[in-house]
């Protein structure tokens, strides 16, 4: 690894002059036949290009911008020298999963988003192609090393193999500890797989991880409803785990309270997505074969699952795909990267519009949907305007599919089989905001169950503070607060 530059030797007047690359992509014609990612790689020397335009900013605004503090220009650095490995080394010093964060994080809002160029409206650099482009070069070239501590003899029951989950167990296993992993799903990934397609991020990056975590001796066991079957008190006090992981995420599907909503052909967005992008051998048996859609769906929401649904519709070959909001454009929760890619592939927008009646055939099958419009009203809790009905706004709209992608709430289902863990708004999880410990002792917890719905990169961070934090409890340790906690 080469050491780091330098500052004076950075001719940063030169390097501002340099011009930006395109990342490639698929054609939206072909694209949308397949589900194939549809970013691709750099050719190497367009990479290094790219990554000759980093200033090496005194300050880092990208590094604090990133939730796992990911020392971007070292990485950017040691590739633009074609030390490809090295540089995956170094977002592996800080990250877990640098081919999973390179390609799905909203890097316009963290590491983009912060970049000097963008503050002189110029096009960023692409950290995140750059990131995946290396951490996949590693693995191609041997991978990341699998060296672990010397056996702890403790054991650690992590619940739920989503990013969280995967993280903690990885750490928690190089320090020495003996690891399970139990998820409810049949395979390794949560959302990275049962959520997110294929065509952002490719799945067998989760059956790859999964497979690295086995190489540290991490065992796992899916099918396997942790509070359902066995409940967080008996993996503590009759399986012999000396700490527990809650990382189980926020499945749990918000439901739309207006009438026909159980009509056939009425989907949430979880099942819709499983069904139509995981493989057969992947999925439980209750979402075998594709979800049944007709020519018109429309999907309600506004957030990255919202677009995830649509693309996915476009691709399975339905004739109009119709998003429903009911704020505006600019009030969109989601990547604005992936509505930018929907309205490439013919995805087609209604703002400040709700649905206020699903309208059924004599077969119970949705036929069309009654909706109102709405206007923006004062800010609400959340700083953003509220969407208000328009009094004598209804109209139709004619569909026979809908998707309904309106939000998530975390499983109430281990909050309320584990004694003294505590939960707040929806069944969150209380942790200790500088260790992640929750009020149960010996458990901790970090992900989507402790934020609610949120970011595969800031589930990592808290699991990465939550491993740290069990190991110094199973080593009898004072709990320190974690700030930047190298991983190997
Ligand atoms: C459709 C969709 C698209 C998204 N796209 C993006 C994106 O592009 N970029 C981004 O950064 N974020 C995205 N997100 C958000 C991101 O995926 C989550 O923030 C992240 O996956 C949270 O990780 P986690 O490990 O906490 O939870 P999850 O990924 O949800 O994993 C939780 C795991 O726990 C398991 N589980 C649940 N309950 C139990 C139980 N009782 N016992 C055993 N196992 C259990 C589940 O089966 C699951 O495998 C998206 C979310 C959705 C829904």
């Amino acid at each position: 690894m080469l050491p780091k530059p330098d500052p004076k030797d950075i001719d940063r007047k030169h390097r501002l002059s340099l011009p930006n690359n395109e990342i490639p992509k698929q054609d939206p014609e072909a694209r949308v036949h397949n589900s194939e990612e549809v970013y691709e790689h750099f050719d190497w020397e367009t990479a290094r290009a790219e990554a000759l335009r980093c200033i090496q900013c005194p300050g880092a605004p990208c590094v604090r911008a990133c939730p796992l503090d990911n020392d971007i220009p070292y990485a950017l650095w040691q590739l633009e020298h074609g030390e490809y490995e090295a540089g995956a080394e170094v977002f592996r010093l800080t990250s877990t999963m640098p081919e999973v964060c390179g390609r799905v994080c909203p890097q316009v809002i963290l590491c983009e988003g912060a970049c000097i160029y963008t503050n002189m409206r110029k096009r960023p650099i692409s950290i995140g192609r750059l990131e995946a482009m290396m951490a996949d070069y590693q693995k191609a070239h041997g991978g990341p090393s699998t060296e672990t501590a010397p056996p702890t003899g403790c054991r650690v029951a992590v619940v739920g193999a989503g990013p969280a989950g995967l993280a903690a167990a990885e750490l928690l296993a190089k320090k020495g500890h003996a690891i399970t992993v139990f998820d409810a799903w049949p395979a390794a990934g949560g959302i990275l797989r049962y959520g997110i397609p294929k065509f952002k991020m490719d799945h067998a990056i989760a059956d790859e991880k999964a497979e690295y975590l086995e190489k540290l001796g991490v065992q796992f066991r899916f099918n396997t409803w942790i509070g359902k079957g066995v409940t967080v008190d008996e993996l503590l006090d009759e399986h012999g785990f000396g700490a527990v992981f809650l990382g189980f995420g926020a499945g749990i599907s918000v439901e739309l309270k207006v009438p026909g909503v159980d009509l056939d052909g009425i989907h949430t967005a979880s099942p819709f997505l499983v069904q139509a992008n995981v493989d057969e051998d992947k999925k439980p048996p209750d979402l075998k074969g594709l979800p049944e859609f007709g020519e018109r769906v429309a999907v309600i929401g506004g957030g990255d699952t919202a677009m995830d649904c649509l693309r996915t519709s476009v691709r399975l070959g339905v004739k109009e795909v119709l998003c429903v909001y009911r704020r505006t454009e600019e009030q969109m929760p989601g990547n604005e990267r992936d509505r930018r890619l929907a309205k490439e592939e013919g995805v087609q927008f209604k703002w400040l519009t709700q649905p206020i009646r699903f309208l059924g055939d004599e077969n119970g099958h949705v036929v069309a949907m009654e909706c109102q419009r709405m206007e923006l009203g004062e800010p609400d809790d959340t700083g953003r305007r509220r969407p208000i009905p328009v009094e004598g706004s209804e109209f139709t709209l004619v569909v026979d599919t809908v998707v309904l992608a309106i939000g998530y709430w975390p499983d109430p289902l281990v909050g309320e089989s584990t004694p003294g863990l505590e939960t707040h708004d929806w069944g969150l999880i209380v942790v200790h905001g500088e260790t992640q410990a929750t009020t149960r002792e010996g458990v901790f917890a970090g992900g989507d169950d402790v934020l609610g719905p949120d970011l595969v990169v800031r589930a990592m961070a808290q699991a990465r503070t939550a491993a740290q934090s069990i190991h110094e409890y199973l080593m009898g340790q004072e709990l320190e607060p974690a700030e930047t906690t190298p991983t190997s």
